[in-house]
This record gives C-alpha cells, structure tokens and sequence, in this order.
C-alpha cells in the first residue's frame, strides 16, 4: 500500500489466472487452453501483417474482424461488438450495463473475474446458489436485479443450460442487460445468438481463446442489439481506441473464417472429452455433464488438493479452487489424446 495510492485501491481484490509454468515437458490442463493450434490460415495471415505496417496504428473499428464474426452468425455488424480478450469485452459490459444501483446476479459457482469486476467498477452483487446438482435455477433470477450474468456451459462445472431456460431467465428481467458468457459455446452448446433480434436485453460474449485456440492473441466480442453495442463502443473509446492491434485484427477475422479447421478441432476435443469422462468413471470419479473443452470431477475417496499436488509431481498441472462447495472437484482441460494418456497414466 502506498500513499500515492487513488483510495480505491487499497480495496482491490484482483483476479487471480491459472498459472502458466516456464517449465517445458509438463502436460498442461488447468486453463483450458486449446491442445491443437490454430488455424494454419490465421498464422498465414498474420506473418504477411508482421511487415513495417506495424509502424501504423491498427484499424480502430475492427472492420474486417467484425465483419466475419456478422457473417459467421448473420448478424449485422452494428451488432457486433470486439475487444481485447472477452475479459475486455465483459468489464466494459460490467462498467456500461451493470451499474443500476441493484445488485447484479450470478451463479454462486461461476467465473471468478465476476465478483473481481463488481469490485472495480463499484458494483452490488448476490451470488445465486446452483442446485444440489450444481445447476442454475431459473426461478432464482426472477428478482429485482441491476443485471444478470453467467457462462454458458457454466465455469468451472462446465454443466450447460439450455435455450428455453435463458429465454425464461431474459423474459423474468425485461428491464436489465443478461450476458450470457459463452466462452466454451462451441464444444457443445447452441449459441443464444439467435435470441438477439427478439431480446434487447440480451448480450452475449465469446472469446477466441478457447475454440479457435488463439489465447495469446486476445481477442473477444459481444453480440447483442446496437443500443447495447453503442455502450461498449463508448466505453471503448474512452479507454484504449485500438484494443485490437494489427495482427490480432487479421488473425481473429481469418479464424472465423476457416470453419473448416475450426469444425474439425471442436470436434477433437469433444471425443477426446467423452473419451476421457469414461475412463475417469471407470477410475471411480464423479464427472459432471460437460459441453465444454473441460470436465469438473471428484473422487470420493482422494482428497483433490492432494491429487492436485501429486499430479503435479509428475508433471501434470489441472486446476483446483480452494472455494466452499466445490473443494472437493478437480477442473480439468481436456488434452490431446496423448496428454489425457499421460493423466490417466499419472492418476
Ligand atoms: C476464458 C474465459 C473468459 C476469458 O476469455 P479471454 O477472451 O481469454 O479473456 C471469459 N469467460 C469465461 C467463463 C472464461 O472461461
């Protein structure tokens, strides 16, 4: 702490990411990167824009980028939104959307940047309780609220809802902004992109990190009606005028672009995922239902701090939060072929 210090400050809790080890040779799933790379036509395009255009600003507006996320979900581009990473994305939405005065809602098990952005931006909160079997309850969101949130499929359960639930929850808040963070979306869930044109309140995210395998590059957007879009973009500019520099804008649109190499590593991780969810029940845990590129388990008779470590040991990283409820689980990525070898190996 220090005097110099804006007052606020001294109150910051930040969030807290995944570690990412400098040690090479270690099997890494514990934040859900993607095993395969990305599109070999995104690198392609993003070597010929590593040129002296670098002297040059990047466009502001993410034209191009926009562009091919409007056409990959035919929309139109008032509606879509881009940022640097979709935590980007979510803290303007949090900063424009959510500051009513009533506390925002979301799941009590959810992403933990949540509460972290609440904090910065001043923000009232109530997490919500997942049911026993760590599913959200439509019912609950049914209240007063400045706002509701959540990831779908949910982080870290990975357990998906489906459409006709979030219509219920967008229809029970007529008068507040719901985001639905689908970061994980297309390992198995329907977009609720499709809700846009019929619910002005609806703002959906997604992030590239995930299926399109480019978490180094960072990029994320929003999808929902202009008015919404309009306040993110204010927001924008006046923060950071070009969040997207130069390759990330090529890079991004050309990923959204190649649906075919984008299809066919969904697809990989998926069947690597039902793959490793059976072996893991043969071994005697407990896998919750995953749409995503993650499962979340427990064993009844290891204690997952302690796998955690001895995992670690051998060289294999996954993810554990020390948070009531959920202490007893494991969330881990799901690897390569090989790589869930070597965790099954391990275990
Ligand atoms: C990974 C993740 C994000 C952030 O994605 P970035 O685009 O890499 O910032 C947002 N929400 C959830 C639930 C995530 O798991």
């Amino acid at each position: 702490m220090s005097k110099f210090w804006s007052p606020f400050v001294k109150n910051l809790v930040p969030y807290v990411p995944g570690e990412q080890p400098k040690m090479a040779k270690l099997v890494k799933l514990n934040t859900n990167e993607n095993p395969y790379g990305p599109s070999p036509k995104a690198l392609e395009a993003m070597r010929a824009e590593l040129s002296d255009n670098l002297r040059l600003y990047p466009d502001p507006n993410s034209d191009r980028l926009k562009q091919a996320v409007a056409d990959y979900y035919g929309v139109k581009t008032s509606q879509v939104f881009v940022g640097n990473g979709s935590d980007e994305v979510l803290a303007h939405a949090f900063h424009g959307l959510f500051q009513h005065g009533k506390p925002l809602l979301f799941p009590d098990i959810s992403y933990s940047f949540y509460p972290v952005y609440c904090g910065l931006y001043g923000i009232p909160f109530e997490a919500v309780p997942l049911d026993d079997q760590f599913q959200i309850r439509v019912e609950d969101y049914a209240r007063a609220n400045g706002g509701i949130i959540f990831p779908n499929p949910n982080a870290p359960t990975g357990c998906l809802l489906a459409l006709d639930a979030i219509e219920q929850i967008l229809k029970g808040s007529p008068d507040t902004v719901v985001v639905v963070d689908e970061a994980y979306i297309d390992f198995g869930g329907q977009t609720a992109i499709g809700l846009v044109d019929r619910y002005p309140n609806l703002l959906v995210t997604q992030t590239l990190s995930k299926s399109r395998s480019l978490a180094g590059l960072r990029v994320g957007l929003a999808v929902g009606h202009p008015d919404l879009i309009e306040a993110l973009e204010r927001i924008k500019n006046s923060f950071n005028s070009y969040p997207i520099d130069r390759m990330a804008n090529v890079g991004a649109a050309v990923a959204f672009e190649d649906r075919a190499y984008f299809e066919q590593t969904c697809k990989a991780v998926i069947d690597s995922r039902e793959s490793l969810v059976a072996e893991l029940k043969q071994r005697g845990f407990e896998v919750l239902p995953s749409a995503a590129n993650f499962i979340f388990a427990r064993h009844p008779q290891q204690d997952a701090a302690v796998l955690a470590a001895r995992l670690r040991e051998q060289g294999v990283i996954v993810r554990h939060f020390k948070q009531e409820r959920i202490a007893q689980f494991l969330r881990i990525s799901i690897g390569t072929p090989e790589q869930n070898q070597a965790l099954l190996d391990a275990l």
